[in-house]
């Protein structure tokens, strides 16, 4: 299993939701990578690398905080596995320009993180790197939230494709028979978390990193009271007058965050109603259930603060790094192999 995430800042509960808890899950019975894509945060903050590498320590600890296990799971450096920007050259071969350009994911980033059209073009390439990211492992499953799918999409593309051209795999071969069927990629699946989009404290865009709506999985009690407590609620209204649950984006985390399904669709029903329901009393139930999930991971989190902490994860990114470079290796070994690109190993020029 491979899935990571950009340096861009910290984790936010739409990770945990979206992917976290299906990492956790499958860390129990599969081989895993997580990287950190730290290079593709350079495609949107390149003067900024102080801020990419604190970004790349912080997003680890979340990691440990959540529960991801370093002794089974490699945390990889992307920017230290070289067979991935190598790689992503290769792909490029594999996948039309235009196709690249019409990324619903990559028009709605352009999009809200405001790139107007002087982003460089190492941006869109960002899509292509990702495939890079992926492949490099053979990865039977990627979990990642709903905005991933295009993306992984165009890997099964360049996966197929690069089977099909170089290894001789018949393009009607089902997808789980490409490896069985001489492929060196096998088609990776997207496993899709209980929230594929979780919504922003603005109410409207996914919540993210770069748009300043995210509650962080490192945030203290206090800031999810502030965060949530300023949330609008989608309408205006007194307590004794009916409300529209469906519109009001705390009912969206009252649903996903509140375990109590019946006590939720009670305080939704006297919502409706306008049975004496005011929005801070909604908003009051909402903040004890995310500061309960919260918790225990600020709490692991504490573990690692400070340059005591730093020290370790640095540790923790070594070893890691050092497991994936080996079956990144190999991995670009069989790719130029089927390519007929090795003209000798690599070792006696590099070595
Ligand atoms: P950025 O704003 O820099 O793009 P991000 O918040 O979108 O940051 P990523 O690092 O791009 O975070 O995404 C990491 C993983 O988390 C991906 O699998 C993505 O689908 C998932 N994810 C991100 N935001 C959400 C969300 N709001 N709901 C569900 N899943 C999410
Ligand atoms: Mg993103």
């Amino acid at each position: 299993m491979l899935t990571g995430d950009t340096p861009t800042g910290r984790l936010h509960l739409g990770h945990y939701v979206g992917s976290i808890e299906n990492r956790l899950k499958v860390q129990e019975g599969y081989e895993c990578y997580f990287l950190l894509a730290n290079m593709h945060a350079f495609t949107t903050r390149a003067e900024q690398y102080e801020q990419i590498r604190e970004d790349t320590i912080e997003i680890v600890k979340d990691w440990l905080a959540c529960g991801i296990d370093p002794e089974r799971s490699a945390v990889v450096l992307q920017t230290e596995v070289p067979a991935i920007a190598e790689l992503t050259w290769f792909f490029a071969m594999l996948v039309p320009f235009n196709r690249v350009m019409r990324n619903p994911t990559l028009k709605t980033e352009i999009e809200s993180k405001g790139l107007g059209d002087q982003y460089p073009f190492g941006f869109p390439m960002y899509a292509v790197g990702q495939c890079a990211d992926i492949l490099a492992f053979r990865p039977a499953y990627i979990p990642v939230g709903v905005d991933q799918v295009p993306h992984i999409e165009m890997c099964r593309e360049v996966a197929r494709r690069f089977d099909q051209v170089f290894c001789g795999v018949d393009p009607k071969t089902e997808d789980a028979d490409y490896a069985g069927a001489g492929g060196v990629f096998p088609i990776p699946e997207a496993l899709i978390g209980k929230v594929g989009r979780l919504v922003g404290t603005d109410g409207e865009q996914k919540m993210s990193k770069s748009l300043n709506n995210a509650i962080y999985l490192s945030d203290t009690a206090k800031q999810v009271k502030k965060k949530i407590g300023a949330m609008y609620p989608g309408q205006s209204r007194d307590p004794d007058q009916p409300g529209d649950p469906e519109i009001n984006p705390v009912f969206e985390y009252a649903e996903i965050f509140i375990k109590d399904e019946g006590f939720v669709n009670e305080l939704k029903e006297r919502y409706r109603k306008g049975d004496n329901l005011g929005d801070g009393h909604v908003k009051v139930h909402v903040i004890e259930a995310v500061n309960e999930l919260l918790e225990p991971i600020r709490e692991r989190r504490a573990r690692y603060e400070g340059a005591a902490g730093d020290k370790e994860v640095i540790e923790i990114i070594r070893e890691g790094t050092k497991r994936a470079n080996v079956i990144a290796e190999e991995t670009l070994a069989m790719a130029k192999e089927a390519m007929g690109l090795r003209f000798f190993d690599r070792e006696d020029v590099l070595g």
